[in-house]
């Protein structure tokens, strides 16, 4: 039977009953270690109790009411966001490219309000993803997610990842910003070096502009730290977080400081959803769970011993997997063979993961996952890299 859902997405032939913590059931009785996590989203697993209860309370109460009028769950996760980060304010969305085009709609007025509206143009890094809106694809540049889509919007020069030299070169009297994911995903999770992202602060300290840092994928606890970029000491101006802020539920929020917070003025900016009482009661209920003493050490104690066992397997399966990379729980396997084979052979074996550019294998599991979830998915990934250079042979 044909689908009337729009054919935008290469799926696979797999659907969910539900999930549990790290774990989801199959429609066909199948369950699957889920080390994707809806792509860094179920940070805290399918269907935490304390999220469930959080949702539900708030569902019998007050859903939306429009940013007509004041919300104080809207207020108090802002002030919690900014109590833990550099911020003084936050703007709440519904989704990472809305955060990210808040980002660079604040950038723009930024510059203009200072008396320099020639200054436009953002130096953005190759293998970048901010979205999918079409800023967010121009800021990415990606030639896939760009082709069919002219005319690009206009305003952002790219150099490559990790390039401070480069990034000094693409500096011109138009530039306005510079945008950074602090780990790349969709790039391949790539870790930005923490002497890069202080070369860019002073870059942009120097040159009067604005340092915005997407961690859309890599905030929210994935790393180990609230923020990736705290492992670097680097302070941004403006960061446009999402995915893990909800946990499932749709939220996305750019947070900024300074002179930066005070650029979006009524009438300049808005959304109906962004930050309703319901999303706004989740995003609190994830804050409880990942603010809470030692989850954000367990998540990096739980990451290291993962890794150095993830550490054997180029060793192990030359043939299979090449370099594993990343930090906290967004680990990657750069692959020798196809990434979507091995992303299959980890399905068949029971270990759901999903693939990424550079020809990676993404590990984005639950925060929650303990030492024997952790074993389970090495078991599967064994399993699977087994079968995979068995082929190879
Ligand atoms: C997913 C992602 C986005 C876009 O988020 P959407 O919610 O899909 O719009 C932006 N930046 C990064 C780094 C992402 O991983």
């Amino acid at each position: 039977m044909a689908s009337a859902v729009m054919q935008n997405y290469r799926r696979l032939d797999l659907a969910f009953q539900r999930g549990e913590g790290p774990w989801l059931f199959a429609e066909d009785g199948r369950r699957y270690l889920d080390f994707g996590a809806g792509i860094a989203v179920t940070g805290l697993g399918h269907c935490h109790p304390h999220l469930v209860a959080a949702l539900t309370r708030q569902a019998e109460t007050l859903w939306h009411c429009s940013n007509l009028y004041r919300i104080p769950e809207q207020e108090r996760l802002a002030s919690r966001l900014a109590s833990a980060s550099f911020a003084d304010a936050v703007f709440f969305c519904n989704s990472g490219a809305e955060a990210i085009e808040c980002g660079l709609k604040l950038v723009r007025k930024y510059q203009d309000d200072a008396g320099r509206p020639e200054r436009y143009r953002v130096i953005t890094f190759a293998g970048a993803f901010h979205g999918r809106t079409l800023a967010t694809i121009a800021a990415g540049g990606s030639a896939n997610a760009l082709a069919g889509f002219d005319p690009v919007v206009d305003g952002f020069d790219q150099v490559p990842f990790g390039d401070l030299d480069a990034v000094r070169t693409a500096v011109g009297e138009r530039t306005a910003a510079i945008l950074v994911e602090p780990v790349q995903g969709e790039g391949g999770i790539r870790v930005a070096d923490p002497a890069f992202l202080q070369g860019l602060r002073a870059v942009a300290d120097g040159a009067g502009l604005i340092l915005m840092f997407d961690e859309v994928q890599c905030g929210i606890g994935r790393t180990g730290r609230l923020f990736a970029h705290q492992w670097s000491g680097v302070v941004p101006d403006v960061m446009a977080v999402a995915k893990g802020l909800g946990g499932g539920f749709p939220i996305g929020a750019c947070l900024t400081a300074g002179q930066a917070a005070r650029t979006l003025t009524p009438g300049s900016h808005g959304t109906t959803f962004g930050g309703n009482p319901l999303a706004m009661a989740v995003g609190n209920a994830v804050l409880d769970v990942v603010l809470a003493p030692g989850f954000l050490d367990h998540v990096r104690r739980t990451g290291e011993v993962l890794r150095a066992q993830l550490e054997r397997l180029p060793a192990h399966y030359p043939g299979v997997v090449a370099e594993v990379r990343g930090i906290g729980l967004m680990l990657g396997l750069k692959c020798v063979v196809e990434n979507r084979r091995l992303v299959a052979a980890l399905m068949d074996a029971g270990l759901l993961t999903v693939p990424a550019s550079d020809n990676v294998v993404r590990l984005l599991p639950a925060l929650i996952i303990d030492q024997e979830h952790a074993d389970a998915a090495l078991e599967r990934i064994h399993q699977a890299c087994a079968v995979l250079a068995d082929k190879a042979a």
